[in-house]
């Protein structure tokens, strides 16, 4: 039996069939079973921040898993109070924050449900605010957060009290106030297809929220840790949270996720209200360090702006009639399609040994390492311009602008 075969009889249902499987990674590139190179510009959705097989990450890695792996949280290890302490400072959280340690994000968002619970106001507050189209992961309170009906219908109930908003300021001008516990939100809306939100819309969500007493608690999970040429989105609008959550860029590739509280948020949990086994062991807390070390030590933050820039303009250049717009922020952008061909689309580039996603079937998202170059751009730009022409000549695409 392939691999491919031995997949489909052993693993669960859940999942669309794998559209290759690797074996190897260095750099921006990875391998399959076959031995055939891709450039790899999802980076598994935003995660790899410093690529494949960094060696300082391998380092910090090995060092530490051959030291001390595990040790549940009745005891500290020096690599998670440094974690804790660079996350406070990153997130600009400062003296008051507080870090609670999780293995994803769905799990750092479901920590973050329950703070807006806590924030209770002597029971006044009862209902929590989160976007149409937006995604904060799969568990149930995840899934309560995530404005999907879709996704969330064949598992109701959820946990009660979301409602889910039109993304405009009219709405939440409408819908803040003393009633609301928190306000739920990402910065860009990955998974959706990288959607922008409006102009100055982070700016009056937190004016607003500071006015009414709600918790602004931003997503991060997929555009912190300098994916958007900022070490978090919600710098590019001069706002800060209540809370951030955290994941996948801030590992690298292992599973860690994060809360940080600001302020006087950070009084609302009390001793035994949330943990978790895993959350911020010895392994996943060196590694991160080691992840964010380099990203603070070589400005990969820059190189995220700076790249970001150069990819868009490149894409931009491409005359093509499939391509109306391109959004996202640094190295998180979105290619919207004329046609909703995105999943031929990202096949045609895996054919050409590429990888990017079909975030929906209009929209193709793009998400490379923070590490990315001239020369993996130049990549890109050929082999991209390659798929666009096959899937163009396929005869599905009608040339008519
Ligand atoms: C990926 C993602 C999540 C869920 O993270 P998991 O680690 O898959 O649980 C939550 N929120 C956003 C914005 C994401 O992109």
């Amino acid at each position: 039996m392939t691999l491919h075969e031995r997949y489909a009889d052993a693993m669960m249902k859940t999942l669309s069939p794998p559209l290759a499987v690797l074996v190897r990674g260095e750099g921006c590139y990875v391998w399959d079973e076959n031995g055939t190179k891709y450039l790899d510009f999802l980076a598994g959705i935003a995660v790899n921040s410093l690529g494949h097989a960094h060696p300082d990450m391998v380092a910090a890695a090995q060092q530490q898993i051959g030291t001390l792996a595990h040790i549940s949280n009745y005891f500290a290890s020096p690599s998670q109070i440094e974690l804790a302490e660079r996350l406070k400072r990153l997130t600009g959280a400062g003296d008051a924050g507080r870090v609670y340690f999780c293995n994803s994000g769905a799990e750092a968002n479901e920590a973050a449900f329950k703070l807006a619970r806590l924030n209770t106001a002597g029971g006044r507050r009862n209902r929590i605010l989160a976007l149409n189209d937006s995604f904060h992961g799969r568990t149930m309170g995840a899934l309560a957060l995530t404005g999907k009906p879709l996704m969330r219908a064949p598992f109701e109930p959820v946990p009660g009290g979301v409602q889910h908003i039109e993304t405009s300021i009219a709405v939440l001008e409408r819908e803040i106030d003393d009633t609301v516990a928190a306000l739920f939100l990402e910065p860009v809306k990955g998974e959706a297809g990288v959607i922008d939100l409006p102009e100055g819309y982070l700016r009056r969500a937190r004016e607003l929220c500071t006015k009414h007493g709600v918790l602004l608690i931003i997503d991060e999970v997929q555009t912190g840790a300098g994916r958007t040429g900022k070490w978090f989105a919600y710098e590019h609008s001069n706002v800060l949270p209540d809370a951030v959550t955290l994941a996948k860029g801030i590992g690298g590739g292992v599973p860690i996720g994060a809360l940080v509280t600001f302020g006087a948020t950070s009084d609302l949990f009390l001793r035994g209200q949330h943990g978790s086994t895993f959350g911020g062991n010895p392994f996943v807390t060196a590694t991160s360090n080691a992840v964010l070390g380099v990203i603070e030590r070589d400005d990969l933050v820059g190189n995220a702006a700076r790249r970001g820039e150069q990819l868009r303009e490149l894409i931009t250049r491409i005359d093509s009639p499939l391509i109306s717009e391109v959004r996202g922020r640094g190295l998180l952008l979105g290619i919207g399609l004329s046609e909703p061909v995105a999943l031929k689309l990202a096949a045609a580039a895996l054919a050409e040994g590429l990888i990017v996603n079909a975030a929906n079937e209009s929209s193709i998202r793009i998400a490379p390492p923070l590490i990315v170059g001239d020369a993996e751009l130049a990549d890109f730009d050929e082999r991209f311009r390659a798929a666009l022409a096959s899937v163009t000549s396929s005869g599905l695409v009608s040339a008519n602008r």
